[in-house]
């Protein structure tokens, strides 16, 4: 089978299950080769020795029965960063790219601290740090593997200014406080028929679904983050697209000010973020 015939096969294969067969095919067949994409177009005719072709075959298999296209490869692009994922996290989501952006524009003096609240693979916490070397970013998850997880993205991305901790929300914090808090926590309600579609089946629950229709976690953040913000600190906070007025009011109910919505990139509220005062 040569690169081009094994697309074809590929992407008519997944047609039926995925929304994203001819990338998923590329992907699939570029992590079976070891190569990276350019050689897919430049070398359209080479054929695939019969290690490939067994590979390929058997992720196509695989993404057949639904596993993610991130867990396969054990890798997800986010912010540019090639990030490892595994099954003990959500994988990162182009949404989430929103909060980081908004966080870099608000992140705006040389120095400063920053809290990621459940941080997973470690991306939001890794992005920032990356962008803003003067900062000292810490990301927190209370699962262990995350944690190890995170800090194995820290060390294969040599990203210093970035440390990762193990704490249920502030559990490990006492009396520290941060310029900016950031969190893309569970907020998706435990009978959303969505949980059952998708890559959302393989990531763990305790990454996506939260109690009061999946405001019970922001609100917790909310409310706890108050003791851990300098004055005029920040909270930036991600959400479901039909959440963010339950989120703002929730602000302004914990006595924050300037609450504000921003979309992300396909115009659906996605984050948003207000301001604590003493
Ligand atoms: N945005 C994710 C999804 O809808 C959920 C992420 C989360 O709950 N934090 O698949």
């Amino acid at each position: 089978m040569t690169i081009e015939q094994a697309l074809k096969y590929g992407q008519r294969l997944l047609e039926k299950c995925s929304e994203t067969a001819k990338l998923d095919a590329e992907v699939l067949l570029l992590h079976s080769i070891n190569k990276d994409k350019s050689y897919l177009f430049a070398w359209p005719e080479a054929s695939l020795n019969e290690q490939q072709s067994e590979q390929f075959n058997t992720l196509l298999e695989q993404r057949k029965l639904g596993k993610p296209v991130a867990h396969l490869i054990g890798e997800r692009e986010f912010w540019s960063l090639p990030l490892k994922v595994n099954p003990t996290t959500l994988i990162p989501r182009p949404d989430t790219e929103t909060l980081v952006e908004l966080a870099l524009n608000i992140a705006n003096k040389e120095q400063g601290s920053c809290l990621d609240l459940g941080t997973g693979t470690g991306a939001i916490a890794l992005a920032l740090a990356s962008e803003l070397p003067f900062w000292h970013i810490t990301g927190c998850d209370r699962i262990a593997d995350a944690v190890a997880l995170a800090n194995e993205n820290k060390h294969s991305l040599a990203i210093g200014n970035c440390r990762f901790v193990l704490s249920d929300w502030f559990s490990a914090f006492e009396d520290e406080q941060f310029d900016l808090i950031v969190s893309n926590p569970p907020y998706i309600d435990p009978i959303d028929p969505h949980l059952s579609q998708g890559d959302v089946r393989f990531e763990p629950l305790s990454a996506l679904i939260s109690d009061k229709q999946g405001m019970a976690d922001i609100e917790t953040i909310i409310n706890q983050s108050r003791h851990y913000l300098v004055d005029g600190g920040k909270l930036i906070i991600e959400h479901g697209y039909d959440q963010g007025k339950l989120v703002r009011d929730y602000f302004e109910k914990m006595a924050y000010k300037e609450s504000i919505t921003i979309k992300d990139l396909a115009g659906n509220d996605r984050v948003t973020y207000a301001t604590w005062w003493y």
